[in-house]
């Protein structure tokens, strides 16, 4: 059971200020994100996109703002539970919550923050009738690690940036990696595309286009997969792999959270904006993209300033009775942070 102050659902741009403003306020934060790195839609959707309202950035690229943010949160030590999806909440006598994962770890605080944005991010899965079999066990949608692929035959499939960049990066790390495509043209970016077809030639990718994998064999684990040429669907053939990755890109869903008994307009979760943007069940709030009310904009810098308010309404929770005064943080650094804001 992992334990902490403040559970933050979702560490995108919102999830990730939490930890510093908590922080602040002496309160340990735990972040649970489906994707397997944090930044959320700034590093999963537009990383190399440069964003010109942040105030005191006139420019910061997507996924430089999430790296000064991991930097900005470091400080206060948060936990991650990264790739995993939360997906049952439960409260405890204490008042306290216990929220569990997709893939059974389970977290415990007497504070949630569903900092979720567009909803946690699904892969899209190709219509393989037993592909669910092999999760896994050799099929991965998201490459968490790519040392997992280390002297490993791989296959991958897509046509997009990821396809064409996984590819490229582990044909120096995998034995052998091949990419399959539909069709015979690629949706990424020319310079991957190119990047590619050069290691085609050198024979470091073996591309097979226009295709598609029907089928995974194996006992227990991936062995293979069964690939259609689009061209001539009766002409089958198999490839011996260890891993099958398709790489069809992702699509938001607030999913399970939905569930949780929440009051839900227009796929957001509803707050209290006039006061701390709690949810209709006490202790839990919700901030950033994934929340509802009157005059709501989806913009980073309204997570943050929600986080801001969010906190100051946990320390309360989480202090009954404790005095707070609110003061400013100081140019020379938090350390020795006594509390209050100096
Ligand atoms: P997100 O960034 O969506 O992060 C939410 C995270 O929660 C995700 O990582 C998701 O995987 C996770 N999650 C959700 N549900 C679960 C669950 N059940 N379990 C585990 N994890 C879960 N905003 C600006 O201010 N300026 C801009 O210039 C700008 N440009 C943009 C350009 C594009 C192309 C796009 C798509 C958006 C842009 N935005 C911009 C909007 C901005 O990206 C969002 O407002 C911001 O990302 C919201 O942050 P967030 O942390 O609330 O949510």
């Amino acid at each position: 059971m992992i334990k902490t102050d403040i559970l933050i659902i979702g560490a995108g741009p919102t999830g990730l200020f939490t930890v510093f403003e908590a922080g602040l306020l002496k309160l340990k934060c735990h972040l649970i994100d489906a994707l397997p790195q944090a930044g959320g839609q700034c590093s999963e959707l537009y990383p190399k996109k440069p964003i010109y309202d942040i105030p005191g950035f006139p420019e910061i690229l997507a996924g430089d703002l999430t790296k000064n943010l991991l930097e900005q949160s470091r400080q206060f030590e948060p936990g991650f539970t990264l790739g995993e999806r939360a997906e049952t909440v439960e409260k405890q006598e204490d008042g306290s919550f216990i929220v569990t994962t997709n893939k059974g770890t389970k977290h415990q605080a007497p504070v949630v923050a569903i900092a979720g944005g567009l909803g946690s991010f699904e892969p899209r899965k190709p219509l393989i009738p037993n592909i669910a079999s092999f999760e896994d066990k050799g099929v991965e949608y998201f490459i968490k690690d790519p040392e997992v692929y280390r002297d490993k035959r791989v296959v991958i499939s897509g046509g997009g940036d990821s396809a064409l960049d996984w590819s490229i990066f582990l044909a120096d790390i995998a034995s052998e990696v091949t990419l399959i495509h539909r069709r015979n043209e690629f949706r990424g970016a020319l310079d991957s595309v190119e990047k590619v077809q050069e290691l085609t030639s050198k024979g470091k990718i073996k591309l097979i286009t226009p295709a598609e994998v029907i089928n995974v064999i194996g006992h227990n684990k991936v062995e293979g997969v069964v690939v259609a040429q689009s061209q001539h669907i009766d002409k089958e053939f198999i490839i011996e792999t260890d891993h099958f990755i398709p790489l069809f890109g992702l699509s938001p869903k607030l999913g399970p959270i939905g569930n949780w008994g929440l009051e839900i307009e227009k796929n957001a979760i509803k707050v209290d904006n006039a006061l701390d943007y709690q949810t209709n069940i006490p202790g839990i709030f919700a901030i950033g993209d994934v929340n509802i009310y009157p005059g709501k904009l989806k913009l980073i810098l309204c997570g943050f300033h929600e986080a801001t308010l969010m906190c100051q309404a946990a320390y309360k929770i989480i202090n009954p009775g404790k005095k707070y005064v609110l003061k400013y943080t100081t140019v020379s650094g938090i350390d020795g942070f006594d509390g209050s804001r100096k």
